[in-house]
């Protein structure tokens, strides 16, 4: 078996398959949630599982990062103590989708450049992932304008494909060929009918999508400093400053670190998810904040998702199109990455009468 071959499978036996991962790890997967939703979370079986979903509403990079993570518990005094506290234990995320993984391939990247971050990579390194590549995208995934999905070929360890009654499973790594190894019968090799039904499936789900993000034009403006500062200062008097599109985004990775005293002489430091967009983010000791306005945030966010130095230092624009800023976002339609995209491409452009003009008098 080798990274890239393409199996099929019946969808029981390959689910008894991943009930069996419970007996070494944490099985996290898609799950009904209290409003009709759905919220990965950890299961006592895959019969737990739900089928019915396109993507949740919250990143699952709070698997790797949560919201709340303690680094190390401190006591003070004349022999101060220090004891790490890293969370490597296995786990088994499921049914997450390509735009998700896409995100996690970002963090990997951010955890792992000048400075390595243990706490990071070693959850990673115990993660398994088995996406679902998705059939049907939902009114608000743009992932075909980022290279976000709906399929991927690299990134997971296991990609499912739905076929019904049958999974086509695409192997993406040692660990993904690990799981198929277990299974005594019923994977059989791809036919070439297999790949064509996966390829028209592909097809489908692409021309169901429509593309409103045309991030490659916001990039040039962007980088060629064309955005009138007019732009930023009428979006800053949108933005609410709520943090909400920064923490739904799967590629978002700010965070903060605190000391928590539990008693006068011991605690613990911590590090939790926040956001380039609340005010206090860039507020320094001195009390000078350089991004005080609400205008300089913003103009902060886009310019690391979307300029071409962020581009050549990340490998990809800070955004895989799985349209959660759309949803959360209160400043309604105006300021989702889509929404932005679409104001920075007019920027430069000349007016449709100035153009009759330019027309008229060449
Ligand atoms: S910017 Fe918006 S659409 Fe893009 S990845 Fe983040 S939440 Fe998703
Ligand atoms: S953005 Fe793409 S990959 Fe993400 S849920 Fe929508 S269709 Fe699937």
């Amino acid at each position: 078996m080798k990274v890239g071959q393409k199996y099929t499978i019946d969808k029981q036996a390959f689910l008894a398959v991943l009930d069996s991962l419970r007996k070494g790890a944490k099985l996290i997967g898609p799950t009904p949630g209290p409003d009709g939703d759905v919220v990965f979370r950890e299961v006592a079986s895959v019969a737990e599982f739900t089928f019915d979903y396109v993507n949740e509403f919250d990143p699952v990079k709070r698997f790797l990062i949560p919201h709340r993570q303690d680094l190390f518990r401190f006591t003070l005094g004349k022999r101060p103590t220090f004891e790490p506290l890293v969370d490597s234990s296995p786990q088994v995320l499921c049914g997450i989708r390509s735009c998700d993984v896409k995100g996690i391939l970002h963090w990997d990247k951010f955890f792992s450049g000048t400075y390595l971050d243990n706490y990071y990579l070693e959850k990673r390194a115990n993660t398994t992932i088995i996406s679902v590549a998705c059939n049907k995208p939902l009114d608000t995934c743009f992932c075909i304008c980022c290279d976000g999905g709906p399929w991927l070929e690299a990134g997971f360890d296991l990609q499912l494909t739905d076929f019904g009654d049958r999974y086509l499973i695409h192997v993406g790594s040692k660990k993904g060929i690990a799981i198929l190894e277990k299974i005594k019968k019923g994977l059989v090799a791809a036919t070439q009918e297999d790949l064509q039904r996966r390829k028209e499936l592909m097809a489908k789900c692409d021309s169901q999508m429509v593309p409103t993000a045309y991030v490659a034009k916001a990039i040039i403006q962007i980088t060629n400093n064309r955005v009138r500062e007019e732009l930023w200062e009428e979006m800053g008097f949108e933005c609410f400053s709520c943090g909400g599109c920064t923490h739904v985004c799967p590629v978002c990775t700010c965070y903060d670190v605190a000391d928590y005293m539990e008693s006068p002489t011991c605690g613990v430091r911590l590090r939790c998810w926040d956001s380039c967009q609340y005010s206090g983010f860039t507020r320094e000791a001195s009390g000078h904040n350089p991004r005080e306005k609400t205008k300089e945030r913003i103009k902060r966010r886009f310019y690391h998702k979307l300029s071409y130095a962020y581009v050549k230092l990340d490998g990809h624009q800070g955004c895989v199109g799985c349209g959660r800023c759309i949803t959360v976002c209160e400043a309604i339609g105006l300021l989702d990455l889509p929404a932005v995209v679409k104001r920075l491409r007019r920027e430069g452009q000349p007016e449709p009468e100035q153009l009759g003009a330019q027309r008229h008098s060449s």
